[in-house]
């Protein structure tokens, strides 16, 4: 098999919520694969770390100002990414937000603003990337999560969000495959960020879950570049509506 397969250059890519955790990492994977890489977060300042990063492998960078809950935005900061770009082949859908609550305390407030961000802000920024993929080969990445697929008490509107994510890239692979548009998607495991940190604080919590993790460690940022990278590049051209999980076996051995 040949290393081509994995290699970027010329492609443009966007990828949403990248000024820290793991939107930062797969901007910086697929920039070192050879892409140049539009980058996104509700604060353009938060950016400068991943735009210099970006800068310092070689490859352009457009910092774009977007908070996804905004549906007009969503079309408006796609639009400037990839008028900075010049064109677009990659979307990562990661912009994303967690807020553990009893679902018997549940407020309407908590459950759009986890929706809109999670579920809502990634199909309209799908839909005005791939209204500008313009017969480009494009492939479309959406952050989903282990509740995408399995019950975690206390989650249920981010459960939600990414099941709903998870159908969406099922919905979106089968309405735009015959687009040249890819949609996958990658359901992280246990990787602690700033949206996860609260966890990682309670010791207890942590021997919980590393019994549940038959690699008996939790997820590392790198752990997930290749992935991205794969479902990102023609190594992957046959394969479309997939989520692939990176989470150390933990979906396999439950
Ligand atoms: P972080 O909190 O570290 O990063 C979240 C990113 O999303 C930030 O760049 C933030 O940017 C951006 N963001 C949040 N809200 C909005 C919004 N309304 N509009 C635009 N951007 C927004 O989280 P992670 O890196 O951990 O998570 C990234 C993705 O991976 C999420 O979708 C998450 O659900 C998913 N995931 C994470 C797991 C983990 O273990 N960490 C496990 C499974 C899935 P800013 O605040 O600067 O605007």
């Amino acid at each position: 098999m040949s290393v081509s397969l994995f290699d970027l250059t010329g492609r443009k890519a966007v990828v949403t919520g990248a000024s820290r955790g793991i939107g930062r990492e797969i901007a910086l994977a697929l920039a070192q694969a050879g892409a140049d890489v539009a980058i996104t977060a509700r604060d353009l300042a938060a950016l400068a770390d991943t735009e210099d990063a970006i800068r310092a492998l070689g490859r352009k960078a457009v910092p774009v100002e977007l908070d996804v809950t905004d549906v007009a935005l969503c079309r408006t900061a796609i639009a400037e990414a990839v008028a900075g770009l010049g064109g677009v082949d990659i979307l990562v859908n990661n912009a994303g937000i967690e807020q553990i609550c009893p679902s018997l305390d549940v407020e309407e407030e908590l459950w759009d603003r986890i929706l809109d961000t999670n579920l809502k802000g990634a199909f309209f920024c799908a839909q005005a990337a791939a209204r500008l993929m313009d017969g480009r080969a494009g492939a479309i990445i959406n952050l989903c999560s282990l509740t995408s697929e399995v019950g975690v008490p206390t989650a249920v509107p981010y459960g939600s969000s990414k099941s709903g994510l998870l159908g969406m890239t099922r919905a979106l692979a089968a309405e735009w495959a015959p687009l040249g548009i890819r949609v996958n998607a990658i359901a992280p495991g246990y990787f602690r960020t700033a949206m996860t940190d609260v966890f990682y604080e309670n010791e207890g919590w942590q021997g919980a879950m590393l019994g549940k993790i038959p690699m008996q460690r939790f997820g590392d940022l790198k752990d997930l570049r290749g992935a991205a990278v794969f479902l990102a590049s023609d190594a992957s051209g046959y394969i479309t509506g997939h989520c692939l999980p990176v989470d150390g076996g933990f979906l396999a051995s439950i």
